[in-house]
């Protein structure tokens, strides 16, 4: 079996194979056994805890915690709006989002890490990696819609697929003519390092008329390893190019000096920082939530003007700006967008 299998397989998801790793604190024990929660880690990752403290950034991503069973949202509500609940075009379930000419399509519900930030908790995720059973469905929906050009694999994690899966989905995207582009948005690169195996650079990379992009998520500066920076190199190296897909959370990288870290460390091993998402609200991540100036704040006294221009990344708020507010916030209330950046002749 090949080795990132092996860490599939021995998942960090129990209380007993969690103490292997860290000093269990009564809270986080109490969390576990009372929280009806999906949760787990792949063994490396759970290797970069601290095992001392329970505010370890990499900790918190991972081991539940009382303070997600203090919801401050209404679940159905916030769920549908972020997947396909606003289309008004009826569209497979496996075709999440379109935005003009791109679509996210979801071809997989298990992850490699289940992130305590993430929405899909709340949904439910399947531990078996196998493709969903609409992905033909949007696999026709994509070739039926010629304005589609970029196409968002995603999941789950779609990079816990075989690499007969993969190369299958890469091949039938390829094959539509409309097809550009080709995205996967995968924490792989990030938790489990050990799947950019030969067999994989061989179904991606190369030369194409159609490249294949990578997005991946790496949330703090501890994240980033010797075996980030080999895996994102070979990619690299195949013809993949790999960005990331940031997401500002409370307690774990919404101070200046771990978000300017953050973003100067991924492009030491050549990640390109593409976007940082506000972290929008969803049943049980409240306590990870910052309001949207804060993110503002941090582009404007940890980036702009402070470091390269290639660490410069989009903010992502996925709001839409109401009338008066200069922040581009949507709950109603006016705030004050931050002085303007300077910029400087390096950036
Ligand atoms: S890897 Fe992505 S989809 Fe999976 S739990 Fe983490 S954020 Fe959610």
């Amino acid at each position: 079996m090949e080795k990132w299998m092996e860490q599939l397989q021995n998942r960090v998801n129990t209380l007993h194979r969690l103490k292997a790793y860290i000093h269990v604190t009564p809270e986080e024990e109490k969390a576990i056994l009372t929280l009806n929660t999906q949760w787990g880690a792949t063994p490396y990752f759970a290797s970069l805890m601290d095992p001392n403290d329970s505010a370890c950034p990499i900790r918190k991503q991972v081991v539940p915690s009382l303070k997600e069973m203090n919801p401050a949202h209404d679940t159905p509500r916030s769920l549908s709006s972020k997947e396909n609940g606003g289309a008004q075009e009826v569209r497979p379930a496996s075709i999440v989002q379109k935005v003009h000419d791109r679509a996210a399509f979801s071809v997989i519900d298990t992850c490699a890490v289940y992130c305590r930030h993430c929405f899909r908790k709340a949904q439910g995720m399947t531990e078996k990696p196998r493709l969903r059973r609409d992905v033909e469905e949007g696999l026709e929906w994509i070739a039926d819609h010629e304005e589609i050009r970029d196409v968002l694999i995603t999941g789950g994690d779609p990079f816990v697929l075989s690499d007969e899966k993969i190369e299958y989905l890469v091949r039938k995207l390829r094959e539509t003519p409309h097809i550009r582009m080709i995205r996967f948005g995968t924490r792989l690169p990030i938790v489990l390092p050990q799947r950019i195996t030969r067999g994989l650079l061989k179904v991606l990379g190369g030369f194409h008329r159609v490249p294949v992009w990578v997005s991946t998520q790496c949330n703090h500066p501890r994240e980033i390893t010797g075996k980030t920076g080999r895996a994102v190199f070979d990619l690299l190296r195949s013809g993949v190019n790999v960005s990331n897909q940031a997401v500002l959370l409370r307690g774990i990288n919404d101070d200046v000096n771990t978000f300017t870290a953050l973003h100067q460390k991924l492009l030491t091993v050549r990640i390109r920082p593409y976007t940082v998402f506000h972290c929008a609200s969803a049943p049980g991540i409240d306590h990870f939530r910052t309001p949207v100036e804060k993110g503002l704040r941090l582009i404007r006294d940890g980036l702009r003007g402070h470091t390269t221009g290639l660490a410069q990344p989009i903010y992502v708020t996925g709001t839409r700006k109401p009338k008066g507010c200069t922040a581009g916030c949507t709950d109603g209330r006016r705030h004050r967008a931050p002085k303007p950046l300077k910029r400087t002749p390096l950036e």
